[in-house]
């Protein structure tokens, strides 16, 4: 018997923040699944991608960067990753070319000596430095700590991509397939076009705003004989100061916020979008289990 066995597997992505973990998840299963953001610590949820061929399925977890724990957010977050580590087939360790120095590494390899979980070295951004640099940062990071080697890529550019995929069905163990393969995420609509306004505030808006906002859709009505989908969703924030940003000069910063996001959920759905927004305070929510389960932090 020649044929190929059907191989499948569970496959986390860690990394400093920034690092290129969202950008290389939706290069990887093409489609806009996580939010990207040049602003650091941006992926709080679990989100999964789905890559299905007839030969393999990669089911990959964006799990939040593994950093120093500040607060009970933080904490809740450095506990999932972990714990969602050792049940995985296998790690992609993401670093950055540009940056080896990388203070918010150290954590991570101490998170890694802590698993049994196979890593592969997955080095990102080479477009941002010489070849000849890249020779001398591969071994600063094998010395670290023990992979399955490494990989070096453009998430952004998408080069090395498929080499990247190659080697992780390399090694994926044999085994089914999880999800139906038209799935890419598990995740639902409603919860990408929250990810999406968040992603909105979060390029639109500055300072402490962003860390205190959370996004829930409320409602959810698809129209389809006009193609229509009517979403409600809630903005919360921290402080009546961080309402008043958000809302901006005669509501302004909102009807971007709103307009923006209704573009790219327009995509997503294929559908026309109405699009309602509401700006809520909630005191202090990011220290309240009670709204950290509500928001959909667990
Ligand atoms: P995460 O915090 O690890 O999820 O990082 P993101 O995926 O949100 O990316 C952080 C920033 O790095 C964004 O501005 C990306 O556009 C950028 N980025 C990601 N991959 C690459 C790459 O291969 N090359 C370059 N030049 N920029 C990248
Ligand atoms: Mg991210």
């Amino acid at each position: 018997m020649s044929q190929r066995e059907f191989k499948s597997g569970f496959v986390s992505i860690v990394g400093a923040p920034n690092v290129g973990k969202s950008t290389l998840l939706n290069s990887l299963v093409a489609q806009k699944v996580a939010i990207v953001s040049p602003k650091p610590q941006t992926t709080r949820n679990r989100i999964l991608g789905i890559k299905t061929t007839p030969d393999y399925q990669i089911i990959l977890l964006d799990t939040p960067g593994i950093h120093e724990a500040r607060g009970d957010l933080n904490l809740a977050m450095v506990r999932t990753a972990l714990a969602t580590l050792d049940t995985v087939e296998l790690i992609l360790f993401l670093v950055e070319a540009p940056n080896p120095e990388n203070p918010n590494n150290e954590s991570v390899f101490a998170a890694l000596g802590t698993v049994r979980t196979d890593v592969l070295l997955v080095i990102n951004k080479i477009d941002l430095v010489p070849p000849e640099r890249l020779e001398e940062i591969i071994p600063s990071y094998e010395s670290r700590f023990h992979c399955k080697g490494f990989v070096t890529i453009s998430a952004l550019y998408g080069s090395g991509v498929d080499d990247l995929v190659a080697r992780i069905v390399a090694l994926l163990p044999a085994g089914p397939a999880y999800y139906p393969p038209e799935t890419m995420t598990d995740i639902s609509e409603r919860f990408i076009c929250a990810e999406i306004i968040r992603e909105k505030i979060l390029h639109l808006t500055s300072e402490e705003v962003p860390y205190a906002t959370a996004v829930t859709v409320s409602s959810f009505k698809e129209i389809p004989e006009r193609n229509l989908v009517h979403i409600q969703a809630d903005i919360h924030v921290e402080r009546p100061s961080q309402k008043a940003i958000i809302i901006g000069k005669g509501g302004a910063m909102l009807r971007r916020i709103g307009q923006q996001a209704r573009l790219d959920m327009e995509n997503l759905l294929n559908a026309r979008v109405f699009l309602e927004l509401w700006v809520r305070v909630r005191k202090k929510w990011r220290k309240d289990p009670q709204a950290l389960r509500e928001f959909g932090y667990q």
